[in-house]
């Protein structure tokens, strides 16, 4: 080869590096780490919260944390919990009834989930050790039909703020602590887990909600936010992957999208890979979740873990996470919460629930 080859040769290798170093898939596929992006109002890559404060040492992933650094994190690089369990039981309905449409699901998802609890032998169990099974939930939300645009936004409350088509309830971007939830949970091969009371659910983008498009190449339906707009995935017209900037502050906008069988110019939502990922504000009215709807029907009633968490000074999730499913772990808990063991039995005792 010439001299002048080689140099061209070389060239042409040192751009390729350029290249690859600018696009590679680590570069690409990091994400913005969301934390402190916790808005009391409408703001664009915030989500706006209902809840404003919360408990660092609340129960949660514990670091180190190997897949984020300098503010980014890598999803490719985080632990996923492993198996694969399927759920052939799963059951979800979506009915008009007058003006509702009604979403009625049992909350176990058509995909397959991994293995929770986590086990011991998972290498995600080092970082998250939830403790808490996928179980069944009695889902019944009743949305408007033909959602409208309210005078104001309003704020995204913890625990469910939509429902997706494949069994899996979407929560907001947060974990209990107020951390970016999809940063440091470990979630399964389809972005799930369960929380303490076992409801599945997601919080971000996730391969295994629906990936379809319409005849614009933009994304299909999702799921339905609670003030009935709809959530849908992460592609504009034209199949383009749409980002923060294309959309409000409640993460939606106004465009054509395939909504009850046609193409609508509706508001709706999309999932996208940056914060807070959904719904960030309501658009519309939400509907009140009842706060028994999504509980498991043996534990509906009075919860005895409310009077406990009032006595003790804290936070009531806190508490049910510490305690974990019964046997009720009053070790751990006094640990984790940094209660005296002797003050968290009596309070157990104290607001036994009555025998049924
Ligand atoms: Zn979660
Ligand atoms: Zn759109």
């Amino acid at each position: 080869m010439s001299r002048f080859a080689w140099s061209g040769f070389l060239v042409v290798s040192l751009l390729t590096l350029t290249v690859a170093l600018n696009t590679g898939a680590w570069a690409h596929d990091t994400r913005a780490l969301g934390d402190g992006r916790i808005s009391a109002e409408p703001r664009v890559d915030h989500l706006y919260a209902c809840r404003q404060t919360f408990d660092p040492n609340a129960p949660g992933a514990v670091g180190p944390y190997p897949w984020i650094s300098a503010g980014r994190y890598d999803p490719a690089q985080k632990p996923q919990v492993g198996g694969r369990q399927s759920w052939p039981n799963a059951e979800i309905q979506v009915l008009r009834e007058g003006d509702w449409r009604v979403i009625r699901a049992n909350n176990l998802p058509t995909h397959p989930t991994g293995i929770f609890p986590i086990r011991p032998s998972d290498p995600a169990f080092q970082y998250d050790r939830n403790p808490n099974a996928i179980r069944t939930q009695r889902i019944e939300l009743k949305l408007p039909w033909a959602p409208r645009v309210a005078a104001a936004p309003s704020c995204v409350p913890m625990g469910l703020i939509g429902f997706t088509l494949v069994g899996g309830a979407l929560y907001n971007a947060l974990d209990a602590r107020g951390r970016d939830a999809a940063a440091y949970e470990m979630m399964d091969l389809c972005g799930g887990h369960p929380q303490q009371d076992g409801q599945y659910h997601y919080h971000d983008d996730q391969a295994c909600l629906p990936t379809g498009v319409d005849a614009n190449g933009h994304s299909e339906l999702v799921g339905y936010a609670l003030d009935g707009f709809g959530i849908y995935g992460a592609l504009d017209e034209g199949g383009r992957e749409i980002l923060n900037r294309d959309l409000d502050a409640c993460h939606g906008h106004v465009g054509p999208v395939l909504w009850d069988g046609r193409i609508q110019v509706i508001y709706h939502y999309h999932l996208n890979g940056e914060y807070p990922y959904s719904v960030g504000c309501f658009r519309g009215t939400p509907v009140r979740v009842r706060p028994d709807i999504t509980l498991p029907r043996r534990q509906r009633g009075p919860d005895p873990l409310v009077a406990v968490a009032e006595e003790l000074g804290v936070e009531v999730e806190a508490l049910r996470r510490a305690i974990g499913p019964p046997p009720p772990n009053f070790g751990r808990a006094a640990r984790e919460l940094g209660i005296d063991l002797q003050r968290l039995r009596e309070a157990f005792r104290r607001n036994r629930p009555p025998p049924q």
